[in-house]
């Protein structure tokens, strides 16, 4: 059967690059003489059917902008299938072939079951700043944030050098390191707190001793899924124990979601857009767009969401090994 219209969501948490993957969706598609229709704030708008039937200039300058321009939403209702049954037939009354959900994990469970229900054709973008899908290295989103929270990190070592301070610095990541890992070493941080490796308070207290002799600060990035705690209760538990240092925190909160996307985020969420079309019209579905190795592949929407990504070991000892200085 030809594919002549396709909907659109971006669901879950807003990652910025998520318009220039409906902008690279909707024009790719529309050279093909595909129409798309977007659904409003997610899973949310499927089911209440608010939705653009998307011109080719709708989608004219939003490449450079945050957010997404259709909105978002964490949709408790999808969680029932009397829901998605509603969802399903607001596809159906407009002749929709197939969906393509930008989204993170969460959104791509969502999806699965909504093509297991009523096998409705789906194709996964990853559009999340946590880079936590299995079957792709890169999630649309993660260099933005990785470079936001960079600039906080320069900003806050300023000030913590001036005044000798040990700062711990909270990023996003319930469940996921990778920001905190990335952006430990891109930041130049001493040291790295995350959910995958588990540490001790006194582990904590110890490695601050070691970081801060003979600096002038020092940096402990802390993911906010941290087993410990957030940089709020490390810092209080750590000044406990260390009364004589001057110890702050600092949570970055949602400044790490918005702003501008970076060169390589429009770059890849354009390709993953016209490739997730491209998959359609090839009669692929049940799949992501992942970026392996390089390259645009399609990896199983089923393991997508299935267990969190190995972090990148080499990379969490460089940042442990740049942490010991040679005595001789
Ligand atoms: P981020 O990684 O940025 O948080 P996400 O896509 O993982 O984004 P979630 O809030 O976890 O965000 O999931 C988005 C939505 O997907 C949920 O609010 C819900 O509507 C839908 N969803 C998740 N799991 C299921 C499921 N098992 N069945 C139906 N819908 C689901």
């Amino acid at each position: 059967m030809k594919l002549t219209k396709i909907g659109l969501i971006t669901s879950g948490g807003d990652a910025p690059g998520m318009n220039a993957a409906i902008r690279g969706v909707v024009k790719y598609a529309m050279s093909f003489n595909i129409n798309v229709v977007g659904f409003y704030d997610g899973f949310d708008g499927l089911i209440d059917n608010r939705f653009i039937l998307f011109d080719y200039s709708d989608v004219n300058n939003i490449v450079q902008l945050g957010g997404t321009i259709i909105g978002t939403a964490r949709s408790e209702r999808f969680l029932d299938k009397s829901q998605r049954e509603r969802a399903y037939q607001n596809l159906q009354n407009q002749h929709i072939q197939a969906l393509i959900v930008i989204g993170g994990d969460g959104s791509f469970r969502g999806a699965l079951q909504f093509m297991l229900d009523f096998e409705i054709p789906v194709i996964g973008i990853p559009g999340t700043i946590d880079n936590d899908i299995q079957g792709t290295n890169y999630t649309i989103g993660f260099d933005t944030c990785l470079n936001t929270v960079t600039e906080a990190v320069d900003k806050i070592r300023d000030t913590a050098t001036s005044h000798h301070r040990i700062f711990f610095i909270e990023v996003m990541g319930r469940n996921a390191g990778k920001i905190a890992l990335n952006s430990a070493l891109s930041a130049g941080a001493d040291s790295v707190l995350i959910p995958e490796e588990h540490t001790s308070i006194e582990e904590v207290a110890q490695k601050v001793i070691d970081d801060n002799r003979g600096q002038r600060s020092s940096i402990v990035i802390v993911a906010e899924g941290d087993e410990l705690g957030g940089a709020q209760k490390i810092s209080e538990a750590i000044s406990k124990i260390l009364p004589n240092h001057d110890i702050k925190y600092s949570v970055l909160g949602h400044i790490q979601r918005g702003g501008k996307p970076t060169a390589f985020d429009r770059m890849i969420a354009t390709q993953m857009g016209a490739r997730a079309v491209d998959a359609l019209m090839n009669g692929e579905f049940g799949k992501i767009v992942g970026l392996i190795e390089g390259k645009l592949e399609l990896a199983d929407l089923e393991t997508s969401h299935n267990t969190l990504k190995l972090l990148n070991l080499a990379k969490l000892s460089l940042l442990e090994h740049m942490r010991t200085r040679k005595k001789d």
